[in-house]
């Protein structure tokens, strides 16, 4: 009787070491901080572009303002051609024409200045807008990866904690059972991948599926004494 109460703790017992086990792996696996990692590289890498993206358009608006003042230049000396026709001081016909002509070719090259211009203009301006973008995305990938690591962090305090009382569990389990079977089913555990006791279901051994004798099958219900699988040499448990 005391066997068979003692053997279904044991079994209770592998049920909880078992359970730890799996959480131990699951915690092992780097899977899910590999994905994290993978998202922070990339968030790196945007604000990488970002700041080329920066110092990129703040060059393009240094030119902007160079240009801006050549072309004031330019519109300054056509005020000074255009008084010099109107003001009366030049008399002499050909001077007059070369003045004149010399105004069409500045206002002509002014015109096309300034449609070259108001282009690099609308580019900048587009350009602007796409960094707009670029940040939006930043700061969407930023907080995804912010809030992923943070879950990872909660699931991984969450699993020590269970896996903290999980173990607290089987110490105490482990107190009521018989010493000597305890280390037979550890000797056992340590060897058969974690599975030191088998139940027996119809005849056959739980773990190794393979069919015990009649004899033996009965003995392990009556569970007077321990009763091991001939096929893969495990505890066999009636419960
Ligand atoms: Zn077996």
């Amino acid at each position: 009787v005391i066997l068979v109460e003692d053997l279904a703790k044991l079994w209770r017992l592998q049920e909880l070491e078992l359970e730890a086990a799996r959480w131990r792996r699951e915690l092992e696996q780097e899977d899910q901080s590999d994905g994290i990692r993978q998202k922070a590289e990339i968030v790196l890498q945007f604000e990488e572009r970002l700041r080329e993206l920066d110092n990129r358009l703040a060059s393009q608006r240094k030119s902007l303002k160079k240009w801006e003042q050549q072309l004031k230049e330019k519109n300054a000396q056509a005020m000074e051609l255009q008084q010099q026709l109107y003001g009366g001081t030049v008399n002499n016909p050909k001077e007059l024409e070369s003045l004149q002509q010399k105004h069409i070719d500045l206002m002509r090259e002014i015109a096309g200045a300034e449609d070259d211009y108001l282009d690099v203009v609308e580019s900048l301006d587009e350009a602007e807008a796409s960094k707009k973008e670029l940040e939006q995305d930043v700061n969407e990938l930023r907080t995804t990866q912010k809030e992923l690591s943070s879950q990872f962090a909660a699931w991984r305090e969450e699993i020590e904690t269970r896996l903290a009382l999980l173990e607290h569990e089987c110490r105490q389990e482990e107190q009521d059972i018989d010493l000597e079977l305890l280390t037979t089913y550890r000797k056992l555990a340590s060897q058969k991948a974690g599975i030191g006791v088998a139940r027996l279901n119809n005849q056959t051994c739980g773990a190794c599926h393979m069919e015990v004798p009649l004899f033996m099958a009965k003995e392990v219900i009556r569970g007077k004494r321990l009763v091991f699988c001939e096929s893969c040499g495990r505890i066999l448990y009636g419960g």
